[in-house]
């Protein structure tokens, strides 16, 4: 009995394995000509500052319609463009479109909003790196304090030197840092601390959990304070209810991104949303 349970497991272990490997590779495919083909969009979600309800700027995320496989999700096919490298041509694509977007859309505009872009860990090992992020700036016309560069933990995996002379660099240069994902990664504080950021963004999990745990909310507390003591602004990911939000505030947290104020926009509806120029009510603490 054991060993045929052992076998079956075996079996359906080795065909999921398979299945997971296939789609890989169906997506890597697909994924070659997706660029040229202009299957790729990018969608813009607001943050709002919580002290003045008005939002501040947007973060660019990747849409892909493949004709073939439909709508693929960006946490199915970023690792896949990753590790076959077409991130590169991909986020230096993503790059340049957020850039030219933003400088557009503040043309219009009273007041100047940001950008932020996620930056894959691949692209910052390339040699020509700050050039092409320089060069997006230039051919956009945006002003480097617009831009805010997502990173992710990851980068304290590999070439951490080389990257944070990068990341120095390309602060000295006025453009924004900010670390994604924070808390759920392998940084230690202090890596943190060498780091030359400007904006932690709190993880949704720590947000989702707020209802839940008991030390949740001592977490995110400290979390906000830690980015206050070094001098960082502290964003929070994934905000859903006006009951997280409530406590944020009342937190001292500086900016909220989440569904409770938009989900990611395509270009018309960035459009629709500033000419509303909306006042975000947050419930007063
Ligand atoms: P991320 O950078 O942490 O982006 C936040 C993700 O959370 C986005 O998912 C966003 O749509 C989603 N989100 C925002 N607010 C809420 C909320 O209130 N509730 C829920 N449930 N989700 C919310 P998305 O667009 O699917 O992107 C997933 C991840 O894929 C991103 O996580 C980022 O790591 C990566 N990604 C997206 N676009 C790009 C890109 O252009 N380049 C690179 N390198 N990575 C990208
Ligand atoms: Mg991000
Ligand atoms: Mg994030
Ligand atoms: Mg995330």
């Amino acid at each position: 009995r054991a060993k045929e349970e052992g076998k079956g497991t075996y079996v359906l272990y080795d065909k999921s394995m398979h299945t997971a490997f296939n789609e890989r590779m169906n997506i890597e495919k697909h994924l070659r000509g997706a660029l040229g083909n202009q299957e790729f969009e990018l969608h813009y979600q607001p943050q709002v500052d919580i002290r003045s309800g008005m939002i501040s700027g947007f973060e660019a995320l990747i849409r892909w319609n493949n004709p073939v496989l439909g709508f693929v999700s960006p946490l199915s096919f970023i690792k896949v463009a990753e590790d076959s490298r077409l991130i590169i041509d991909i986020g230096e694509w993503v790059l340049r479109e957020a850039c030219l977007f933003m400088k557009q859309v503040n043309e219009r505009m009273l007041y100047p909003y940001k950008i932020s872009v996620n930056i894959s860990i691949i692209q910052m090992l390339q040699e020509d790196f700050t050039e092409m992020v320089l060069d997006s700036l230039a051919v956009s016309g945006l002003v480097p304090s617009l831009l805010e560069l997502e990173i992710t933990e990851s980068v304290f995996m590999k070439s951490f030197g080389s990257i944070v002379s990068k990341l120095e660099f390309l602060k000295s240069q006025g453009i924004r840092i900010a670390l994604d994902d924070f808390g759920t990664g392998y940084s230690s504080l202090g890596y943190l601390q060498q780091l030359p950021i400007s904006t932690l963004k709190m993880d949704k999990t720590f947000i989702d959990s707020l209802s839940e745990k008991d030390y949740s909310q001592a977490f995110v507390q400290t979390i906000i304070q830690l980015g206050h003591n070094m001098g960082l602004e502290v964003v929070a990911e994934g905000v859903e209810d006006s009951g997280q939000l409530a406590f944020l505030k009342e937190s001292g947290c500086d900016k909220v991104q989440g569904y409770l104020v938009s989900k990611p926009l395509p270009e018309s509806g960035v459009n629709v949303l500033l000419a509303q120029r909306k006042q975000y009510g947050f419930p007063d603490m």
